[in-house]
């Protein structure tokens, strides 16, 4: 399906984001075909085309209108600067920027740094920064391999994203201080989207809503005597009233119920020993509360 006025979602290519992207989008019902090696690509069943580009151009080009949503780290769109909205955050690549400087250098806190100079592929978030704390720096502006900067003096500290520290230990760097916490985001343009769009994206969002809230729920189902239901319902961390069943053997009940994901391990064991048993586990598609 494509038309005029297909509503277009700007998403990474080849990126650390795409391959989550393009899950979402197919989990909420979306299908694309043939979208390697391709800019733009239709959708099969829903309203809307996709585009491929770096992660750095998406919030121009959702700022610009030529995108009405895009799917992008907060950290790029963050340093963009552009007037974009944020719509969702979307849990994953779960990243910050930080600054690291060498191990055995006498930088210890952000305070040392006042007139060094910081390679960074991040200039405004990182001189923000620092202004904001009355720090002068200068900001040496590197699209990749920052970490290598310290080694070759071109720097005497960094500013790059971190996720689990892994690279700046091996280039023998320590973490000073924490920029900023990002994340995945949904962005939408501030331009103005004809009525037939913004519809699409209330309905392309009630989509994302109901699987994000199912992700982050079970179906839980258990058998129990029934004198311990009211012992087994104040255990479970229940996000609706469970649903207590009668079982045909005598004094059994099947209990069942809808509880946050994170939380299954820890009521386990509580579950079991107030007498639940073939406790069963599943996963939620979908879920419209
Ligand atoms: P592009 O070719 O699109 O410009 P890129 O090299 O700038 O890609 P990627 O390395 O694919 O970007 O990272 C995309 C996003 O993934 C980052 O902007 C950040 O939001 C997120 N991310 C999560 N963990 C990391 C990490 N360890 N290193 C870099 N980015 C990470
Ligand atoms: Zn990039």
């Amino acid at each position: 399906m494509q038309n005029e006025s297909s509503l277009r979602i700007a998403i990474q290519k080849g990126g650390r984001l795409s391959e989550k992207t393009l899950s979402l989008l197919e989990n909420i019902g979306l299908e694309f075909d043939n979208y390697k090696n391709r800019i733009l690509v239709p959708c099969r069943n829903y309203d809307v085309e996709l585009l491929l580009i770096r992660d750095d151009d998406i919030p121009e080009y959702v700022q610009d209108g030529i995108c009405e949503l895009g799917f992008v780290g907060h950290n790029v769109t963050a340093e963009s600067r552009a007037d974009v909205t944020h719509l969702r955050a979307l849990g994953f690549g779960k990243c910050r920027l930080a600054v690291a400087a060498p191990k055995n250098s006498p930088i210890k806190s952000i305070k040392d740094l006042d007139g060094s100079r910081i390679a960074t592929s991040y200039p405004v978030l990182t001189r923000e920064h620092f202004e904001k704390q009355g720090l002068h720096i200068k900001t040496i502006e590197i699209s990749g391999a920052v970490e290598i900067a310290p080694t070759l003096d071109v720097a005497d500290a960094i500013a790059d994203i971190v996720s689990t520290g892994g690279t700046l230990k091996t280039n023998g760097l320590v973490e000073v201080e924490t920029i900023l916490e990002s994340e995945a985001e949904l962005i939408q343009t501030n331009q103005p989207i004809p009525a037939d769009k913004q519809e699409l994206i209330q309905k392309f969002l009630m989509r994302m809503g109901a699987r994000q809230q199912a992700e982050k729920s079970r179906y839980i189902m258990m058998n129990a005597p029934s004198d311990a239901v009211e012992e087994i319902c104040r255990i479970i961390p229940s996000l609706k009233s469970p649903t207590v069943l009668p079982l045909a053997e005598n004094d059994l009940v099947a209990i069942h119920s809808v509880i946050p994901t994170q939380q299954f391990w820890e009521v386990m064991e509580e579950l079991k020993a107030a007498g639940a048993s073939g406790i069963v586990i599943l996963p939620i598609e979908n879920m419209i509360v």
